[in-house]
């Protein structure tokens, strides 16, 4: 493999030498509209070189030399919008706001004031500039994982990530365990006196507000899972969770059943939530709940392809209706309250948030802290 790759560097030299021949930066790939409004977009390199893009397919493929795996430039340009300029000084390649430069033969690029190897250059095949995915995006703050057992190697990253405050280290570490969750996780049994409060649909937007405020006077965080439509209509909202490091999990664009639509009307409606929480400058992924909790393998399964991770949940605090009160909703929590378990509300009315500012101060004194759901399982 040793000779494979010198070889390599040979044909990298004398590629990179024509390009030289441009008299001034030359931009190669024009910066088209690359959506980087979606903060977590997956690059993953399967081991058959395949390259999937959010889960889906694309038609390039990877190359390998030795450990290495190099992908198009197009990959992370259609990824990330990733653009690159080659020139007889040196050679650029933009993500945001961060600049890898380097020297055509140099073994190593610059990131800002720091110095990166390349295990293997940048090297040409046809028209197209092939780069090292983790030497390069590992330092540009990319998530970079191995998938068990398949042994993929997994890449997400965001242009957003560098400038936001709610990028969860924690989040993205459950990428790596999502093919090992097999039902909707419910609660995590531990010896921490931890409490996972998630709120669904969120109707009534002031409930919603005051509630992530409550949690963030207790130093603690919660998980709201939103409703497209609601998102849309009141983004201020969804903007202050987040703002506040409260995750966001994905409960579709409109709420129907899912066991009552077909697979690709439910996929859609996964996808439309994402997407009204992008146009925010947000994300639902990765965690999902199902409207209803009305679920099953196989929507499971349409759960996992669209790279979402079903979270459960082992007690919902509010009786029927009419039978809501807040009195029922103290009472479920204080019954039911164990370290690690994860409680469902809906904050359609603001009985719901006098029902937290009841029973938040009494499992503060009684030594219980508030997590996200992120966090949650952040513990195992
Ligand atoms: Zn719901």
């Amino acid at each position: 493999m040793i000779g494979n790759g010198k070889l390599l560097q040979r044909l990298t030299v004398v590629l990179l030498a024509t390009c030289f021949l441009a008299p001034l930066v030359l931009p190669v790939m024009p910066a088209q509209a690359a959506d980087t409004t979606s903060w977590f977009r997956l690059v993953t390199v399967d081991t058959n070189l395949d390259v999937w893009l959010n889960g889906t397919k694309l038609s390039m493929q990877a190359k390998r030399c030795g450990d290495t795996v190099l992908v198009p430039l197009s990959v992370l340009h259609q990824a990330w919008g990733v653009t690159y300029a080659l020139s007889n000084v040196c050679s650029a390649l933009s993500i945001g706001d961060s600049h890898a430069v380097w020297q055509g033969r140099s073994p190593i690029y610059r990131l800002g004031q720091q110095e990166f190897p390349w295990d293997v250059a940048p090297f040409m095949v046809g028209a197209q500039l092939y780069i090292p995915l983790r030497e390069l995006m590992e330092p540009m703050g990319a998530f970079v994982g191995t998938a068990k057992p398949s042994g993929d190697l997994i890449v997400a990253y965001s242009t957003q990530w560098q400038k936001q405050p709610w990028l969860r280290q924690a989040q993205l570490a459950q990428l790596e365990k999502i093919d090992q969750i097999p039902m909707g996780v419910k609660s995590l049994a531990g010896r921490a006196k931890v409490v996972a409060f998630t709120f669904d649909d969120n109707w009534d937007p002031e409930a919603t507000a005051r509630i992530a405020e409550l949690f963030h006077q207790y130093n603690g965080h919660c998980t709201f899972f939103v409703v497209g439509t609601m998102a849309r209509a009141h983004p201020e909202v969804i903007r202050e969770i987040v703002r506040l490091g409260h995750d966001i999990g994905n409960h579709t664009l409109s709420h129907p059943a899912a066991t009552k639509i077909t697979g690709t009307d439910f996929a859609k409606q996964i996808r439309a939530c994402e997407q009204v929480l992008n146009g925010i400058g947000v994300t639902s992924r990765p965690y999902f709940r199902f409207p209803y909790f009305a679920q099953d393998k196989h929507l499971m399964k349409i759960v996992t392809d669209q790279g979402f991770v079903t979270i459960g949940s082992a007690w919902t605090i509010e009786d029927t209706e009419p039978n809501r009160s807040v009195a029922h909703s103290v009472a479920t929590i204080r019954r039911f309250i164990s370290p690690g378990v994860i409680f469902v509300a809906h904050p359609n009315s603001t009985m719901t948030y006098t029902v937290m500012k009841t029973i938040l101060p009494e499992l503060a004194a009684r030594g219980y802290s508030f997590v996200s759901v992120s966090e949650l399982l952040s513990r195992r």
